[in-house]
């Protein structure tokens, strides 16, 4: 059968990953002929920045350690006056999406290179994008400024992750590389990306569960989370990304843990229109339907399921399908207000999700 025509563009990257790869830091710095960075982290995480620090000597110039969910542009002007008075020439950032958000609104300001050393499996070390919030509103841009020079994934950073957190961020990651497989700019490379990236997922997350501290483990859901950056840094999402920075911007809802309850159910509603990414999601899975499976993974690692839980009031249903219909996106199935209600009603009280079939399924723009 002929190949369908497709385009693929691939994102520059320089990846170390592997055990111990941190110690690499300060060589990586000097190959980019940086002196004095700036080493960011959340508030939570300052102690292994100070240690990152100690360990770069001189190289590095400070620490800040107020980064944020979300990425609050209060945050970026304070870290901005701290970095310009100290005249750094690049940014080190250790930690979740939280961290390497900080650093990519710092990089879009001042063209600084930057180093990612991700803690979590979040996945935005491998994307040229970046979600910034100003008074309560969330906007997103995209430049290739934003992408990190060098990633070090050093799978010993990921051991402190706690194992609930470190499931819900693999489901974000999960949903990255769900949402590739039926992107509209779908291509062979990425999709093969995404298919080894959730099987890694599936095969990593039960064990780090079991034990935290399993390197193994660690170590296939860290891969499996690159391979999933990458997909959401190269392909664009579709619904289940909207809707989850529509929860997640509306009523202030965790955000690995709403991608987490709501992707069994947006993979349940395009289920019909892009049956060759649900075959795919179940080939990686091992399992024959894609959605219900990874509802039952969910649940048997004990992964919150219902957004009523994450904190969203439910007269919020109505108002977050009001805000998808809204917006223009591109999704495999057309999205129909009353479909949609019911399936984040579902996913409000923490039901299983619901194959309804669209009357006519054919990729659109809403
Ligand atoms: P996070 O970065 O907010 O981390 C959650 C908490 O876990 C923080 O307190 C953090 O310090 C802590 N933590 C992280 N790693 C740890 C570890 N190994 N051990 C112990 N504690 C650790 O959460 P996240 O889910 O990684 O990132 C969410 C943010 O990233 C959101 O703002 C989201 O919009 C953004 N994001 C952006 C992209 C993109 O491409 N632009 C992609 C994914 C996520």
């Amino acid at each position: 059968m002929a190949k369908a025509a497709f385009t693929y563009a691939a994102n520059p990257a320089r990846i170390l990953f592997g055990p111990g790869r941190l110690a690499e830091l300060g060589i990586e710095l000097d190959r980019l002929g940086c002196r004095s960075a700036l080493i960011l982290s959340t508030p939570e995480q300052a102690g292994l920045a100070e240690a990152v620090a100690v360990r770069l000597g001189a190289v590095a110039a400070s620490v800040y350690a107020g980064a944020a969910m979300h990425t609050p542009v209060a945050v970026t002007e304070d870290a901005l006056l701290h970095l310009r008075r100290l005249g750094c020439d690049s940014l080190v950032t250790i930690g979740g999406g939280s961290t390497i958000g900080l650093g990519k609104a710092l990089a879009l300001r001042t063209g600084l290179p930057q180093i990612a050393i991700p803690t979590t499996y979040a996945g935005s070390e491998m994307t040229p994008i970046l979600g910034e919030t100003i008074d309560g509103r969330k906007t997103t841009q995209c430049s290739s400024m934003l992408l990190p020079a060098v990633v070090i994934y050093d799978v010993e950073l990921t051991l402190t992750l706690p194992s609930m957190l470190s499931v819900v961020s693999g489901f974000n990651a999960i949903a990255h590389a769900v949402e590739a497989l039926y992107a509209r700019d779908a291509n062979p490379v990425v999709s093969l990306m995404a298919e080894e990236a959730i099987s890694a997922l599936a095969q990593g997350l039960p064990g780090v569960v079991k034990d935290r501290a399993d390197l193994s483990a660690r170590g296939d859901a860290q891969y499996g989370a690159w391979l999933a950056g990458a997909c959401l840094g190269a392909v664009g999402m579709a619904l289940h990304h909207k809707i989850c920075h529509v929860l997640g911007g509306t009523f202030d809802l965790r955000h690995a843990e709403t991608h987490t309850v709501m992707l069994p159910h947006v993979m349940a509603y395009n289920a019909a229109a892009a049956p060759d990414a649900m075959r795919r999601v179940a080939r990686a899975l091992g399992r024959a339907d894609a959605a219900s499976s990874l509802f039952a993974l969910a649940r048997s690692l004990g992964a919150p399921a219902s957004l009523r839980e994450l904190g969203m009031p439910e007269d919020g249903i109505d108002q977050s399908v009001q805000q998808v219909m809204q917006d223009q996106y591109w999704n495999p199935r057309a999205p129909e207000a009353a479909s949609l209600r019911g399936m984040v009603a579902r996913a409000w009280v923490g039901a299983p999700p619901h194959e309804d079939r669209a009357e006519k399924e054919e990729g659109c723009h809403a």
